[in-house]
């Protein structure tokens, strides 16, 4: 039992999955955590129940029409919580003086101010939010070390690799001794299913991931890989090395969240359940290691654990995202903003599933490259790729839905 006073705490995207995962661990440590901030897009009755729950100081909606709702329902429920709305919201939850940590789990480039101002105000940044790394990785990095941030990889592979580098590692720097690190990927739902048929898959096969349950841009990306593509990006950013220094290893069980390979030989992995509570607990409790409710793992259980190569054909946007990783520039920020229109787009099924990699690859060629070195150009870049992206797709040249 800790006496010290609690550590304040903001989440952004409270209500989404890695929120809820979160919450789940923080209620686990009533005298260790108080949750200052709690913030969503627009799942008005969702931040009612857990404004409810944990009375924080502020609720910040991003849709201002939902902050109105919320106002008002909270008159009756929890009459003490301040609603704050839009990016100004998000921003000061973000950066407040009250808030010690800070959760940057919104999904998408959505998430890049807020989780960029946690870092600008010195907070330890728990990041679930890979995108904004993806996409301002330099002035991100800047960012943290300017302020003195503590900056912890909350996304399963990045934290298992920050355990298994030495306790005094400081994200950003190029980790001594380390020859490689690989990150594992499960393949996603559609990994037995041959090329031939991908084309023909439903948002709903897309988004029932065989491990690990997530939002539903996250699922597809992992279907598609663009997340592991997305997450060799983070690595470069997080551990400060080139790309050949960062493998991909293809893991079924999901057991092995992530490994190190050292100049001596030895290779160190991190493992448990697929379970977000425990990177989620990792980052909350460093460096101690905290209650997370997750199923202990049994390795009795486990019969067997297999590592392959991700087959290039099967997934054309891992290959893409390094082409635009070793592009440099806003190239990242190009690829991830085509990817979210591509992503959104399928979801609604106005294009088939691998319509995806033909709409980021069109956006990787169409727009021009910049140095990723301002914000302002990093966010035209990004809004250049939208319309290029949905462009392409009222085009009609794509693939659409069978
Ligand atoms: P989700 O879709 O379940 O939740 C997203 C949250 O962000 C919600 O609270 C939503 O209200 C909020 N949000 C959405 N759009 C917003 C906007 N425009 N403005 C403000 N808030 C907005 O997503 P998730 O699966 O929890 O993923 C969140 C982030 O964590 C993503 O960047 C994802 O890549 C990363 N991540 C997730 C997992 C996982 O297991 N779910 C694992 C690793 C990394
Ligand atoms: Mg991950």
């Amino acid at each position: 039992m800790t006496t010290a006073k609690p550590v304040g705490v903001c989440l952004l995207g409270s209500t989404g999955s890695i929120g809820l995962s979160t919450l789940d661990v923080i209620a686990r440590h009533p005298r260790r955590f108080r949750v200052i901030a709690l913030t969503a897009n627009s799942s008005v009755d969702k931040l009612v129940a857990q404004c409810v729950q944990f009375q924080p100081q502020y609720a910040v909606m991003a849709d201002a029409d939902a902050a109105n709702q919320l106002a008002v329902l909270l008159k009756q429920s929890a009459p003490d919580v301040q609603v704050l709305s839009g990016t100004d919201g998000l921003l000061t939850v973000a950066g407040h003086e009250a808030v010690d940590f800070v959760m940057a789990a919104i999904v998408g480039a959505a998430g890049l101010l807020p989780s960029l101002e946690a870092a600008r105000t010195g907070k330890r940044v728990m990041l679930a939010n890979k995108e904004a790394l993806v996409m301002s990785g330099a002035l991100f990095m800047q960012a943290v070390r300017d302020s003195r941030a503590t900056l912890l990889p909350v996304d399963s592979e990045h934290n298992a690799i920050l355990q298994c580098l030495p306790d005094n590692y400081v994200a950003g720097a190029a980790p001594v001794g380390v020859r490689n690190i690989m990150l594992t990927a499960s393949g996603g739902p559609f990994r037995n299913l041959p090329v031939s048929q991908l084309s023909a898959v439903t948002p709903e096969q897309a988004c029932a991931h065989p491990t690990w349950d997530m939002g539903r841009k996250i699922s597809v990306d992992s279907a598609t890989m663009m997340n592991k593509g997305l997450e060799v990006i983070e690595a470069g950013w997080l551990f400060g090395l080139p790309m050949e220094n960062i493998n991909v290893v293809l893991h079924r069980q999901s057991l092995v969240h992530s490994l190190v390979e050292y100049n001596d030989g030895s290779v160190l992995a991190q493992m448990g359940n697929p379970d977000m509570r425990i990177p989620i607990s990792h980052a909350l409790g460093w460096p101690e290691r905290i209650e997370s409710g997750a199923r202990r793992l049994d390795l009795m259980a486990v019969e067997n654990l297999q590592f392959e190569a991700p087959d290039k054909a099967h997934y054309p946007c891992l290959e893409l995202a390094t082409t635009a990783w070793r592009s440099g520039g806003t190239a990242p920020a190009i690829l991830n903003a085509a990817n979210e229109v591509a992503v959104q787009a399928f979801l609604d099924e106005r294009i088939a599933f691998t319509a995806i990699a033909q709409v980021v690859e069109q956006a990787l060629e169409q727009c021009a490259l910049h140095v990723a070195d301002r914000l302002d150009t990093i966010l035209a870049d990004d809004a250049h790729a939208r319309a290029v992206a949905n462009e392409y797709i009222d085009s009609g040249k794509v693939r659409v839905p069978q």
